[in-house]
């Protein structure tokens, strides 16, 4: 039986792949802080078919304890600082988990455990102010907030180590994916729950924004620039492909996304066409929310993940914000239901 150990395992992706590995036989242990996984979280269904190694990716030894405790063939390292917006006023914290974190638990490896096959999580974002449309394995990258930046770095220390060491360092430039596990954070996700509340009826929600005010205040949903374009997939799509990176001869890097790009304004189309409702009735797009250095047009050309992963998207845009709108009105009811 085929051991892995997933950092993050309590996010959307580690509970996602979580899920995919146990299908297939695996012995799966996730790295989590305790206090996360005592909290509801993405992965509490798994409670009894995970093994949970408890630890925080800013402290070398409990990584390292990890290692020794998993022994695993396969190491998923998905923990980060994961909201890029967010990274502006978490500077320093994004950089020592998503930067350091990743040379932490490389140390780790190759002192524990060097035959280990790792998956790094890297990201379009690092991209960033792009000029180049679509964007593949050999494009530039140009960082455009503290998230990217620690995200670039964090990716070149995988080839340096890779080719320094000849570990099984393999990354995934991953594009977007969201799914009914998205925090109520990202953007996605916010749409998702004012369709849903729209569908409802819910003028004022009790689910409050990063300012603390409620997500959908007076029946309006306040969102930034809505012309943003993105290369949008489920979560489920992606952690296949992540895998199917571990299964290759040799450990390389694949950007991985579905060439499809939507605007913020197709996605609230969508959603809440979903619930037969206008969007143009329930969403206003306020200046203050736009980004300080807003990410450029980022858009995957994912032929190498296609040619050598024989990686495809099965779940469509319109698929995913159904299911994600959905997944928002059941909490949503269960929530009502429960307070009476
Ligand atoms: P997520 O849902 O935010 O999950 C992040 C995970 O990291 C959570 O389990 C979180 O645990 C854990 N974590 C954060 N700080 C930690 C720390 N100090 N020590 C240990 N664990 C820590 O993110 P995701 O969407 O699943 O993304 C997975 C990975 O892919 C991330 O590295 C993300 O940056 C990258 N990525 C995501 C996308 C996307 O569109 N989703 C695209 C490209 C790349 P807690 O529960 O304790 O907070």
């Amino acid at each position: 039986m085929k051991r892995a150990l997933i950092t993050g395992i309590t996010g959307q992706d580690g509970s996602f792949l979580a899920e995919f590995l146990l299908e297939r036989g695996y012995e799966v242990f996730g790295l989590a802080r305790r206090e996360s996984w005592f909290r509801p979280n993405n992965a509490s269904h798994l409670g009894d078919r995970v093994k949970v190694l408890f630890g925080d990716m800013s402290e070398g030894t409990d990584i390292s304890s990890a290692l020794q405790d998993a022994q695993p063939d396969e190491i998923y390292n998905l923990a980060s600082q994961s909201r890029p917006g967010e990274s502006w006023v978490r500077a320093p914290e994004t950089l020592m988990i998503n930067g350091m974190g990743a040379i932490r638990l490389f140390e780790a490896m190759r002192h524990g455990c060097p035959k280990a096959r790792v998956y790094h999580a890297s990201s379009s974002e690092m991209f960033g102010q792009t000029k180049c449309i679509p964007q593949n394995e050999e494009t530039p990258f140009n960082p455009a907030n503290p998230y990217a930046a620690a995200k670039v770095y964090a990716h070149q220390i995988v080839r340096i180590y890779r080719e320094s060491y000849g570990l099984f360092i393999a990354s995934g430039i991953l594009f977007n994916h969201e799914s009914e596990r998205r925090p109520l954070h990202f953007v996605t996700q916010k749409i998702a729950y004012g369709a849903a509340c729209a569908a409802l009826g819910i003028k004022n929600s009790t689910d409050l924004n990063e300012r603390g005010h409620p997500i959908v205040a007076d029946g309006r949903l306040s969102l930034g620039n809505l012309d943003v374009a993105r290369d949008w997939g489920h979560a489920i799509d992606f952690v296949r492909a992540m895998w199917l990176i571990l299964q290759q001869e040799r450990p390389d890097d694949f950007v991985v996304g579905t060439g499809k790009l939507h605007t913020l304004r197709q996605l609230c189309e969508a959603a809440y066409g979903r619930v037969d409702m206008n969007w143009q009735d329930h969403v206003v797009s306020d200046p203050s929310l736009v980004r300080p250095l807003e990410t450029g047009q980022t858009l995957a050309d994912a032929s190498k993940a296609r040619r050598l992963l024989n990686w495809e998207p099965s779940i469509s845009f319109e698929e995913m914000v159904s299911k994600m709108v959905d997944a928002q009105i059941v909490r949503l009811k269960s929530t009502l239901s429960s307070r009476k």
